[in-house]
């Protein structure tokens, strides 16, 4: 429907300062090396609840009236977006609930109680959950914040384009995270207002990429979801998208899926060599460089955006196991 504009990301971006961290940048010599251009990785997995969820999250909050303030927020992620979404409301002193199914593991539900939200457990699958949400909508008035197909949510991620334009200012090549799409519609609309040429690569898992099937569908599509190391890229980008898949479809150049070994290869190299500890949706732009699937014709940014990868399977993978997920779900 509608693009969410620079003007709205510069806002944001003034709303939000100093509740988020403006992350550092740092050189990669190896991925330099490979890549024949400057690469530069943005370490947005050390944002303040793990992730750049916190983005637009905080910004959604910022931008609640006062009596949508007294009602709180609501949701029904259990990912980066659930912690990030109560870690916002709680520093603003307003009420979060997140919904969540019994299926959800125990782990996940601990570490969104910890950043101060109810946790409302409510049927046994996400549609359950997200029945609850608009229940709580409907009767009691309270703000759903979706996790990416919003415009105050879109903004909010956009500031990070904005950060990078700054930490790399001849910046021609940006790799960025594809799921949802809210993360590379505001990170690309940020881009793409300063310099129209810088080229904006999506970068996602070959096991259900939804935004990826419907954009070759035309329109926003059902993908199954399957067991995958980037557990962050899964999902749906719902079938009444409103601007994700708008913005996706005019601001992204390309988009490029990646193998299961590939996404593994993207975790050890980040630990390896760059010393961080990612997890598997956060990599995909290490990845895409290290077997080839972009050619950079100048200095190219990749974003690390998220921590939360479970330390077990962490281990195992840095120490050179192979994992199939698909096989370990039976
Ligand atoms: C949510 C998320 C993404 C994808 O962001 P979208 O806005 O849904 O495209 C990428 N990486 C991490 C770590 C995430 O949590």
């Amino acid at each position: 429907m509608s693009h969410v504009g620079i003007d709205r990301i510069e806002s944001a971006r003034d709303r939000i300062a100093g509740l988020i961290r403006h992350t550092p940048v740092e050189a990669s010599a190896s991925l330099s090396r490979i890549a024949g251009h400057p690469v530069h990785l943005k370490f947005e997995h050390q944002q303040f609840t793990g992730s750049f969820k916190l983005r637009g999250a905080t910004n959604a909050v910022g931008r609640l009236t006062d009596a949508e303030r007294a009602r709180g927020v609501t949701g029904a992620s259990t990912g980066n977006h659930g912690r990030a979404l109560a870690f916002a409301a709680r520093r603003a002193g307003v009420r979060c609930v997140i919904c969540m199914s019994a299926l959800v593991p125990k782990n996940k539900v601990e570490a969104i109680a910890a950043e101060g939200a109810e946790i409302r457990i409510v049927g046994r699958s996400q549609d359950d959950a997200q029945e609850e949400v608009d229940r709580l909508v409907a009767e009691e008035g309270m703000v759903m914040v979706p996790p990416f197909d919003d415009a105050r949510v879109i903004a909010g991620q956009g500031t990070l384009g904005l950060e990078l334009l700054e930490d790399v200012p001849d910046i021609r090549v940006a790799l960025v995270q594809l799921s949802g799409g809210g993360l590379i519609a505001g990170v690309a609309a940020a881009l793409k207002a300063r310099n129209p040429d810088i080229r904006v690569i999506g970068i996602t898992m070959r096991r259900g990429a939804a935004m990826h099937a419907s954009l070759a569908a035309g329109k926003p599509t059902f993908v199954e979801e399957l067991p995958t190391l980037a557990d962050s890229l899964g999902g749906g980008i719902g079938l009444r998208n409103r601007h994700t898949f708008d913005m996706v479809r005019d601001l992204v150049d390309e988009v490029v899926l990646l193998d299961e070994d590939e996404i593994a290869d993207g975790v050890r190299h980040a630990y390896w060599q760059e010393r961080q500890v990612v997890e598997g949706g956060g990599v995909v732009g290490i990845s895409a460089l290290l077997h080839g699937h972009v050619r950079p014709d100048g200095p190219t940014a990749a974003i690390l955006t998220g921590a939360s990868i479970d330390m077990h399977l962490h281990h195992r993978l840095i120490s050179g196991e192979n994992v199939d997920l698909m096989q370990e779900a039976g």
